[in-house]
């Protein structure tokens, strides 16, 4: 079997082994790169000195360790190749957002998830494509280029975080990071036929996470199957005193909780998912999923979210509120782009902004500015609050009943690139299943669970308040069960 096609659990396996080294696999991906990036398009930048030394450095630390009689636990992802969002801060290395205005930034610090993953002996291969600071469905925000899916280059691998997720699935990384602001972990898993998972608000650091929507902003891990996001989420949880919102409790053993099964948990399927909109093949499979969580012995309740339909209006207020004033520190003067034919200096941030930011960016700037303006504050943003506290209690409620919440990750399979461009509210409506978790704060992950015409289809798990173990767990009972994480796309 080529090296390339290991998941991180089998490939930590035969290192620890000796049966491969980290160089070995640092190459095979390296190679895969090389073969397969023309078409799918991941990467906005390769590292691989960097990567073949930290490969080098995980080699020597394996062969120590066996020399010395394997005496501790090594770290699942001693070794292992894994990609990075490109809005997520890697030391000396760029971090454009996808964004014009920071095309020459390379962050001067590692956020702490990178530092994380560098304590643990992983090898870090390179930055992911993004929609331009990651408001987008389909990567066509991206101000360098579109990434294709694996499984049809003709179509978007979703969004915002597509590069990482179509990196994983091409086999061009063991696992990556993207960020999840309103569904651009889930979204591209499902579409790209990976794992991925958003966590509570506040389980992972977003200490150099660059900033999109603070409140509802989180990173989050794909794995090519659950067993590699345990390991994944493992390594990056955890309270970290740079972000004050980080929480400080216990960080389980995940992949130890994974095989304890899942029968007499209650799993609630919300009506309000199952609507106009969704499309019946997709439909067909998640029903058909969850006929497979009640064969393992999950109790299935129908359960009401009844806010569910106010998520997307609710979102599109208050994530552009925040982004207008997050977005505000890009004047041409502290970071990126500043425009050379700025006469002085209200004409510099004027032409550094208008030239900087591509078109949704901007629109996003004037929706949030518009909805915080005096006089629209009550009506728009205060209004939108309220709903957000109406769609957390709807959450609340359902967990005093069900375990998790399973429902369509997507009203849709993967389109086809240029399909929804021109369109921002079809666009925006990608995100429906997944916006409302958010809102809520909590944790979720998309796991494959069948195919429509040859392209994936995502179910979505969703837990309550640090319950990502709940999550995983019925994932990987559902995997085990039957098997689609083992399908590879044709490129
Ligand atoms: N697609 C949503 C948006 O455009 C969510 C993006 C995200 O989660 N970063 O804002």
């Amino acid at each position: 079997m080529d090296l390339y096609h290991l998941t991180i659990h089998e490939a930590a396996d035969s290192l620890q082994k000796g049966d491969i080294s980290s160089g070995e696999l640092t190459h095979a991906v390296l190679d895969r790169i090389v073969a397969v990036d023309n078409d799918v398009r991941a990467y906005l930048t390769l590292m691989p000195e960097a990567a073949l030394e930290q490969a080098s450095r995980a080699d020597t630390k394996l062969v120590a360790w066996r020399k010395n009689g394997r005496r501790e636990e090594l770290p699942a992802l001693l070794g292992i190749p894994l990609a990075i969002k490109d809005i997520i801060c890697v030391q000396g290395a760029p971090t454009t957002c996808g964004s014009r205005i920071l095309e020459d930034f390379h962050s001067p610090f590692n956020a702490t998830v990178v530092d994380k993953l560098l304590h643990c002996g992983a090898v870090i291969v390179g930055k992911t494509n993004t929609d331009e600071f990651a408001m987008g469905s389909s990567t066509e925000n991206s101000a360098f280029f579109t990434t294709h899916n694996p499984w049809d280059l003709a179509r978007v691998p979703g969004g915002s975080s597509g590069g990482s997720a179509a990196a994983v699935a091409a086999d061009e990384a063991f696992g990556a990071f993207g960020s999840d602001t309103g569904g651009s972990v889930r979204l591209p898993a499902s579409f790209c036929g990976i794992v991925g998972m958003k966590p509570t608000y506040g389980r992972i650091s977003r200490y150099g996470l660059v900033a999109f929507a603070s409140s509802l902003d989180q990173i989050g891990p794909f794995g090519k199957d659950v067993t590699d996001c345990a390991l994944l989420l493992q390594a990056v949880s955890g309270y970290d005193p740079k972000d004050s919102n980080s929480i400080n409790a216990p960080v389980p053993n995940y992949a130890a909780e994974l095989s304890k099964g899942v029968k007499g948990l209650r799993v609630g399927i919300p009506g309000e998912f199952f609507v106009e909109g969704l499309e019946p093949e997709v439909e067909k499979i998640v029903r058909e999923a969850i006929d497979t969580l009640a064969a393992l012995g999950m109790d299935v309740k129908e359960i009401s979210l009844p806010h569910t339909e106010y998520g997307v209006p609710t979102y599109y207020l208050i994530a552009p509120a925040e982004a207008s004033a997050n977005l505000a520190r890009y004047d041409g003067v502290r970071y990126g782009y500043a425009a050379p034919d700025a006469t002085d200096m209200w004409d510099g941030f004027f032409r550094s902004r208008a030239q900087g930011f591509g078109q949704e960016v901007k629109r996003r700037i004037m929706l949030g500015t518009y909805a915080l303006s005096a006089g629209y504050y009550d009506a728009y943003y205060l209004k939108a609050q309220k709903v957000r506290t109406l769609i957390k209690q709807d959450f609340e409620r359902a967990f005093e009943e069900v375990d998790v919440i399973v429902t369509p990750t997507s009203p849709f399979v993967a389109f086809k690139i240029g399909e929804k461009i021109e369109n921002p509210l079809q666009m925006y409506l990608s995100d429906v299943f997944t916006i409302t978790l958010n809102l809520a704060g909590l944790g979720g992950m998309s796991v494959p669970c069948g195919f429509v015409d040859g392209l994936p289809v995502g179910m979505q798990i969703l837990g309550g308040p640090l319950a990502e173990d709940i999550v995983l767990r019925v994932g990987y009972a559902y995997e085990q069960a039957t098997g689609w994480h083992l399908l590879h796309p044709p490129c």
